[in-house]
């Protein structure tokens, strides 16, 4: 489903991605780990071009965006469309309901029928667990729960992928398993992810591939037993080490 080749990208003269390839087939879930500043949030971020790489190509579905030929607004329009993300905090909209923020993407973006996005956004809202709460607004939610809202106004504009950028580590320790589970079920229903997480647990359950990057690179990638149970790479023990 997810392709990327020899993704590059520089903020000045730190050369943060160089050349990164990834393959993420439909379905399946691909967890990114690493250490602070290796460029994990950059290559998600890429994915739906929030940033820009510099060169490299993404493919998700059919559709291609070749940044290494400076690609025009509608090309980038149409990649974003493919993936719905969900950011270490939530920032949902203050002033809208936590049922208007699922609605808002459908609705005002996508412009579809207000009576069918509010319907599908009340079994989305189920779905993680939170039809109780529709009507209510995003601070009088829990961190967990807000990060859940987060998912579902991801899930409503009907994304070909998620994409989660460290959904859990803004939390209180206790509100980090409801996340998970969110995640675990949509995993568990054929979604196809990429995650960026400090949370080996869920690598281990959820994840098909492990990718950890490296100053940029992909240093190691494969199975979560292969990478996270016997990496080869010295840095990646020592990565791994560090986080035990
Ligand atoms: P962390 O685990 O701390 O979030 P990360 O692996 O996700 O780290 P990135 O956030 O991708 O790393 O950042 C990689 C490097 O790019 C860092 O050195 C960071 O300072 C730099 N960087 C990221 N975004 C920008 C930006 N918009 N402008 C300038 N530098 C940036």
């Amino acid at each position: 489903l997810l392709e990327v080749t020899g993704l590059n990208k520089a903020f000045g003269d730190n050369h943060v991605l160089r050349g990164i390839d990834l393959t993420v087939p439909t379905g399946s879930v691909t967890v990114l780990i690493g250490p602070s500043g290796s460029g994990k949030t950059t290559v998600l971020r890429s994915l739906n071009a929030l940033e820009i790489p510099d060169a490299g190509t993404v493919r998700i579905g059919d559709v291609s965006v070749d940044f290494t030929a400076k690609p025009d607004r509608r090309q980038i329009t149409k990649l974003r469309a493919q993936s719905g993300m969900v950011f270490q905090s939530h920032n949902l909209f203050p002033h809208l309901s936590v049922l208007r923020n699922v609605m808002e993407g459908p609705v005002v973006v996508q412009r579809r029928p207000v009576a069918e996005v509010r319907s599908e956004a009340l079994e989305l809202l189920r779905r993680v667990g939170l039809s109780e709460k529709a009507e209510q607004y995003p601070h009088q939610l829990s961190g967990g729960q807000q990060q859940r809202v987060g998912i579902a106004r991801a899930l409503a504009i009907k994304p070909r992928l998620m994409l989660f950028d460290e959904p859990t580590s803004a939390l209180d320790p206790e509100l980090v398993g409801e996340v998970l589970t969110v995640m675990k079920d949509l995993a568990a229903d054929g979604w196809t992810m990429v995650v960026v997480t400090h949370e080996m647990r869920f690598a281990r359950q959820v994840a098909d591939q492990v990718l950890f990057l490296d100053g940029g690179v992909v240093a190691e990638r494969g199975t979560p037993a292969e990478v996270l149970d016997h990496p080869r790479e010295e840095r990646t023990q020592r990565f791994l080490h560090r986080l035990t």
